[in-house]
């Protein structure tokens, strides 16, 4: 989607701290991190939110938290959070699909 920041990261346009791809999903460091590990993973697929996944989009969907196990076993993550946000009053900025991982420090519950 040419308008949207992060299918310009898939394509290179704009540089990132890449942690994982391969055909359907891309993994990358957040710019801003909000814990000692904190990467994004995304679709390639432009999709917007959890809100627009259905059936047509869900195998790359699940594709994502296979990756997101996938990393979390290979870096011995034992113990982290998956967050994503859908719209703006749950704190989207981004409206391409992604998945926050975060890891490294004690977490609260509820979230902010
Ligand atoms: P959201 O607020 O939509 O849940 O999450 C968007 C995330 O994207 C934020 O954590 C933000 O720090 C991250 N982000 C925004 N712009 C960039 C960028 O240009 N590069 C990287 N690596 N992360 C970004």
């Amino acid at each position: 989607m040419e308008d949207c920041l992060f299918c310009k990261i898939i394509a290179g346009d704009i540089p990132s701290s890449k942690v994982y791809e391969d055909d359907l999903c891309y993994a990358f460091n957040d710019i801003d991190p909000q814990a000692p590990t904190h990467f994004l993973v995304i679709p390639k697929q432009h999709i917007q939110s959890v809100a627009a996944v259905d059936a047509s989009n869900s195998a790359v969907v699940a594709h994502c938290f296979e990756v997101i196990a996938k990393i979390a076993k290979e870096r011995g993550m034992d113990s982290f959070r998956v967050v994503s946000n859908i719209g703006e009053q749950a704190g989207q900025s981004v409206f391409h699909l992604h998945f926050h991982v975060l890891s490294g420090r004690d977490m609260t519950w509820p979230p902010g």
